[in-house]
């Protein structure tokens, strides 16, 4: 039986929480042997005591290891001198640093959790967007300039090697799922603004390029502002949608939200070796050391980490350990005695987390 190491990197606000009933969860899946968390230092809180966000251990057993474990990274107020961010470097260092180009965040309506969006039932609302991950305009991050404090710049950034990839892991994407809720098409949607701009233009003609090694998968276009219309209204249609970096973070937000928000909005960042796993979330420092922030998103992610890397490895019992993780959330969510507060209940985290080790340990 392989063991697999799991770089573990908690980070701020609710992230310690979050990542902690995930280790919980995970382990109650797959036993205590199988996975080997070790616990490593990162993000804002670690910058303003050694000045590094990502400290150069932490890189290396990351790299090292067969997955990585995130709870959220950033403060309020922690931020470099051009006033972005500190906390996301973390992240962001790991995406380019290991190259994980495909930024897989599934929407899926479960069992027990009301969609704001008026009659749509769980098994109608399940897609995945897959954010283009290492260029588009964020990959211009610190290369921006400010002239003289009158202009401001960044590029967008669109190379054929970076289409060809995630658009490829799109449409394998789409071929192990079963379509389209609405009528079970294999469908790929190629979200951009190709109608105003150059970088977009390209990216669509990349996608038409390899579409055409994919017969049985439907090519799709939605220009990204009409694409926040149809997420609402019908959702049913989308099974896999490509975007761009800054298109794809922000309709994943929206995508969430259609599903009960960002407490359950699972992301899996992926790269031909390597893959970080973290909720969709940010560190609600709002909610920080409360024991109120929803675990589901980072045990979402997790049972991602478990099917991945039972892809990876061709081993079998970590794939349904993953089905399994997510079906006990289900159950948990389904059954509405342990409701998140941001689903409308009261559940603590630990509560959550509790109620799903139990469920998973039936
Ligand atoms: P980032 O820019 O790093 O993505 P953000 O500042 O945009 O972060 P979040 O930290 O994700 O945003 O928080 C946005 C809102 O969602 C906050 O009000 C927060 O309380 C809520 N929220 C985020 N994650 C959770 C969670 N796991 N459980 C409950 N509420 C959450």
């Amino acid at each position: 039986m392989q063991t697999y190491d799991i770089a573990t990197i908690e980070g701020d606000g609710i992230g310690p929480e979050v990542c902690q009933s995930a280790v919980s969860v995970l382990t109650e899946a797959c036993g205590t042997q199988r996975l080997r968390f070790t616990q490593l230092g990162g993000g804002a809180a670690h910058y303003v005591k050694t000045g590094a966000v990502l400290p150069d251990d932490t890189y290396a057993a990351c790299k090292a290891s067969h997955a990585i474990l995130h709870g959220a990274a950033g403060l309020p107020g922690v931020t470099y001198a051009d006033g972005t961010e500190v906390g996301n470097d973390l992240h962001l260092q790991l995406r380019f640093r290991l190259d994980l180009f495909a930024n897989v965040r599934p929407i899926r309506l479960y069992s027990g959790v009301q969609s704001p969006l008026r009659d749509w039932q769980p098994g109608q609302i399940d897609y995945v967007i897959v954010r283009e991950n290492t260029e588009g305009l964020y990959a211009s991050r610190g290369g921006g300039i400010n002239l003289r404090g009158e202009v401001a710049t960044d590029t967008l950034v669109v190379t054929r090697k970076g289409v060809e990839r995630v658009a490829r892991f799109c449409f394998e994407l789409s071929r192990r799922r079963q379509g389209a809720p609405r009528d079970g098409q294999r469908r790929v949607t190629v979200c951009d603004k190709a109608n105003i701009l150059r970088t977009y233009a390209f990216f669509r003609a990349v996608c038409d390029e390899v579409a055409r090694e994919y017969d049985d998968v439907q090519i799709d276009y939605a220009y990204a502002d009409a694409i926040t219309v149809h997420m609402l209204k019908k959702p049913d249609f989308y099974d896999v949608i490509v975007a761009e970096n800054m298109f794809g973070d922000i309709i994943s937000d929206l995508g969430a939200g259609t599903v009960g928000g960002l407490g359950i909005a699972a992301s899996a960042e992926l790269g031909e070796t390597h893959g970080l796993f973290q909720g969709a979330h940010g560190s609600a420092p709002d909610i920080a050391g409360q024991n109120a922030a929803s675990p589901l998103a980072t045990i979402l992610s997790g049972a991602l980490m478990l099917r991945w890397l039972g892809e990876q490895h061709g081993d079998e019992a970590l794939r349904r350990d993953a089905d399994r993780v997510e079906q006990a959330v289900e159950a948990v969510l389904a059954a509405g005695q342990t409701v998140p507060r941001d689903l409308g209940g009261n559940a603590s985290c630990t509560e959550i987390t509790a109620a799903v080790c139990r469920q998973l340990a039936r």
